[in-house]
This record gives C-alpha cells, sequence and structure tokens, in this order.
C-alpha cells in the first residue's frame, strides 16, 4: 500500500509551495509572530495615508496624488499584503491593485455608478436576485483591504452603509418565501470580516431555510490576511454544508505560504475553493502570467473559476483590458495545460445582462452530418454526428426543475417551449396599422381626403395630404 506523506497543513510534505512565512519589511521585523499572526492586529494596523505607506514603498507622485485626494474610493491595506509589494518598482502587480493612483479619478466615456444594475435587481436592499435559482446576498460592507477597480465601489468601504440586522432580517425573510433559489452567494464587502456571532448566525439561518441546497462564500479575506483563517473560523464554516468558497487572486504573487496554509486548512475542512480574477492592465493581462497563477492555484487545491472582464465602474478605466486580450489569454491556456487551470473567461454585461462566456472559436464549421473542430495546436478534424439520435422530451429520473417564469431563455426556445423571444417594445413598434386605421385609410384615399394611418394606440404613423 502506498502511504502519502503530509503536514499538519494538509499540504504534501516537500511540495514546491513553501512553508515559514513571506518575509516582513524592516518596519514589522519586530512585531512579535503572536501579534503579526493575529487577525485583528492584521485589521488594526492598516495602512492607509501617504505617511503610512511611505514607510513601506517609496511612493511616486502619482501614488501620492492618489493617497491625497479627496474623494477616492476608501485605501485600507493589511500589513500582510502590504509586505508583498516591492518597495522600489511601481509597476508591482500587488501594488497597482491596492495603492490609489491619480489616473483612478478620471472618468470614462462608458463609467457608469452600477455597471451591473445590482440596485435595479434587488428586491430587499442587499439582495441581489438576478438569476432563475440563486442570489447574491450583500451582507456587509467592509474589507480587509480595499482594491481600486472594485465593481461595488459605490457602496463598498463605506461605513455609514453597512448592512445592519435589519436588512439582515429581510434578505433571509425574501429567500424564506422565494422557493426556486437553492444557492446564495454571501459577499459584500467582504463576509469574512463579520464578527463570528453576525456570520455564524446568517448561516445558520440560510441553512434551516430547507429549499436552500448551497452556500456560497466570496472573500478576499484569505488573501488580504490569511491569518483570519484560523482553527476557530474553520470549526465554523463546516458546520453549513455543502459550503462552497470563492478567493480572489489575480497575480501568482499573492500565492504566498500563509494563504496556501489557509486554503489547506479551508480545503481540509471539505470546503471547494474556486478563484475569481479580474482581468487588469499591467496586473495580469500577458499569457504567462495566468499561466503561473492558474497552474499555481490547482498546486494549493484552488480552482481556476472566473476570469471577468473589467466592470465599467469608477476607478477601473486605467485597468481595462480589451475582450480579446482576456481571448487570447485563455486560447494559451486551453490545451496547454490541463482543463482544472482554465478559469472561464467572463463579460458581466452592463446592464444587468449577467455573464457571458467568452472563448476562442474551436468550432469551425459544421453541415447536418458533420462539425470541422481545430484544436490548440491548429489541428483540424471532424466529428461525425449520429443519425439516429433523438432528444429526450422528458427525463422520468430527475422531478421537475424549480424554474422561474420567464427565465428560460434560449434553452426554453431549443426545447420547444416558445417561438421567439422579443423585447417587451417589440409588440407596440410593430403594431403599424389596425384593420380600423387601414380601412379608414383605403376609404380616405378613395374619396381623395387626407389620411392619417394610427397604431392600436392611436398614435399617427403617417399622414398622407391629398
Ligand atoms: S475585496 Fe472585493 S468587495 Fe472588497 S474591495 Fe476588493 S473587490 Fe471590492
Amino acid at each position: 500500500m502506498t502511504t502519502y506523506s503530509v503536514s499538519p497543513t494538509g499540504l504534501p510534505r516537500g511540495s514546491a509551495i513553501p512553508v515559514g512565512n513571506t518575509e516582513r519589511p524592516k518596519l514589522w521585523a519586530d512585531v512579535p509572530d503572536d501579534k503579526w499572526d493575529d487577525w485583528r492586529w492584521q485589521l488594526s494596523n492598516r495602512l492607509n495615508s501617504v505617511e503610512d505607506l511611505a514607510k513601506v514603498i517609496n511612493l511616486t507622485q502619482d501614488e501620492i496624488d492618489g493617497l491625497n485626494a479627496p474623494d477616492k474610493f476608501r485605501v485600507d491595506i493589511t500589513p500582510y499584503f502590504a509586505s508583498l509589494m516591492d518597495p522600489d518598482d511601481p509597476e508591482c502587480p500587488v501594488r497597482l491593485q491596492i495603492v490609489p493612483r491619480s489616473r483612478e479619478l478620471e472618468g470614462f466615456d462608458e463609467l457608469m455608478e452600477d455597471s451591473l444594475a445590482e440596485d435595479e435587481h434587488s428586491p430587499v436592499a442587499g439582495l441581489v436576485h438576478r438569476y432563475p435559482d440563486r442570489v447574491l446576498m450583500l451582507v456587509t460592507t467592509q474589507c480587509a483591504s480595499y482594491c481600486r477597480y472594485c465593481t461595488r465601489s459605490r457602496i463598498v468601504g463605506d461605513a455609514g452603509a453597512m448592512f445592519n440586522k435589519r436588512d439582515h432580517d429581510a434578505q433571509i425573510e425574501y429567500l424564506k418565501h422565494t422557493p426556486q433559489v437553492r444557492d446564495v452567494l454571501l459577499s459584500g464587502g467582504d463576509p469574512l470580516t463579520l464578527p463570528p456571532k453576525i456570520l455564524e448566525d446568517l448561516l445558520r439561518r440560510l441553512r434551516d431555510i430547507p429549499h436552500i441546497e448551497v452556500i456560497r462564500i466570496g472573500s478576499r479575506v484569505p488573501v488580504f490576511m490569511p491569518q483570519r483563517v484560523t482553527p476557530v473560523l474553520v470549526a465554523l464554516l463546516r458546520q453549513f454544508h455543502p459550503l462552497w468558497m470563492n478567493i480572489h487572486i489575480n497575480h501568482p504573487k499573492e500565492i504566498t505560504p500563509e494563504l496556501a496554509r489557509a486554503c489547506a486548512m479551508l480545503a481540509d475542512a471539505g470546503i471547494p475553493i474556486g478563484n475569481q480574477s479580474v482581468l487588469l492592465a499591467g496586473v495580469n493581462d500577458h499569457p504567462d502570467t495566468m499561466m503561473k497563477l492558474c497552474t499555481d492555484l490547482v498546486k494549493i487545491r484552488v480552482k481556476p473559476y472566473y476570469l471577468y472582464q473589467a466592470d465599467l465602474v469608477e476607478g477601473s478605466g486605467h485597468f481595462r483590458t480589451s475582450v480579446a486580450a482576456g481571448i487570447e489569454i485563455i486560447e494559451s491556456l486551453r490545451g496547454h495545460t490541463s482543463g482544472y487551470a482554465v478559469p472561464t473567461y467572463c463579460v458581466d454585461l452592463p446592464g444587468g445582462g449577467g455573464k457571458v462566456p467568452v472563448a476562442p472559436n474551436y468550432l469551425l464549421s459544421q453541415s447536418t452530418d458533420r462539425l470541422v473542430f481545430r484544436n490548440f495546436e491548429g489541428y483540424i478534424s471532424t466529428y461525425t454526428e449520429p443519425q439516429d439520435y433523438v432528444r429526450p422530451k422528458r427525463t422520468k429520473f430527475v422531478p421537475d426543475r424549480r424554474h422561474e417564469k420567464g427565465q428560460r431563455g434560449v434553452a426554453g426556445l431549443l426545447a420547444g417551449e416558445q417561438m421567439a423571444i422579443k423585447p417587451a417594445s417589440w409588440d407596440v413598434l410593430h403594431e403599424r396599422e389596425t384593420s380600423k386605421s387601414v380601412n379608414r385609410a383605403i376609404g380616405s384615399l378613395q374619396n381623395h381626403k387626407d389620411v392619417e394611418v394610427t397604431n392600436g394606440h392611436g398614435k399617427p404613423i403617417w399622414t398622407q395630404v391629398n
């Protein structure tokens, strides 16, 4: 029998992931380990001013201007995450994500305050019900550190805009009465910054709702402050399985021994971990960077889940890349490494359209019986369709799904449930005349009178003067 040597942290012994800790800058060299490893100390010693940051990095004028700007998005950086910054390189990918620059205050034409229209899709404050069977539950506006490109910068970081117990009660009440929801994603802000009692209470109340099957937590705390992932926190979370977690890492520099240990603790507690990255100019927009990031994530048992195109929000203008850059990255990953290491690249459609996956084209052509594909190497081959395949009308082995009316979309068209999908105004627009008005028009023409044709709502469409 083969036995494997595994360390108490869950990492394989002799793993390429180093044990020990990230080297600290001089400023914190004398901080005792028990303080440094305490997440409360990390939170209460965050850096947020020119004076603070100048002790750790050599600030550029652009960064000083960004830090001094009066209306900037909140700045707070944990000492641990600050210790990952290169003090001498302003293009350091960690530094770019968290130190403001003057450019983030510059608007751009497409900028929107709430580009994903989350507020419009919120039946109660903080609960975004955009998709048929799942909801996004914003439970706090606080984070351990603040990303300069944050999609929710309109609410995040604002201590005066916290979600309170009354908001949480309303969110839970809505969910109790919405049986089509089977999956709840806790986000914010960052749910792992909540006081443990509040977090546990929310998780318990969600678990008590019979139709909620899966709970997910979206958090950047393991990345900004891996010290927060303690045995006590992990024991709290594991009571509420099936519980999944999505973390947010953008660059391989963020994968440290501390993060690797935090992920190992979560994974050992049976929590599947995915990673969401945002494609950011200067940070991770090179195929080699993404290859290194994705393969390193798999080594610490984190599945690269999504790669997002930057949203059209304040502060993100200088981080935006072309969509073509994202497609090129996926081209450089798919087939070149295992499928586990390839995230789904998507554009979250402005206006609330939701996530749309974007990928290189692999299907080159098709006829009624044959499809032509290419692979990552450019090898072109055919797949012959079966000629006797009959699509099942329904399956007797799975109970009917809990469909939300009106959200079957294109799948509903394929299933023959409806013939077309029309914009709400389509019928009115195409109701160019009623038989009554046409008859009147024809009658008028015959009598050589002035003619006015109206639509079904009495609105003139055209007038002819005879
Ligand atoms: S951790 Fe998430 S919510 Fe918080 S600032 Fe970063 S992107 Fe925004």
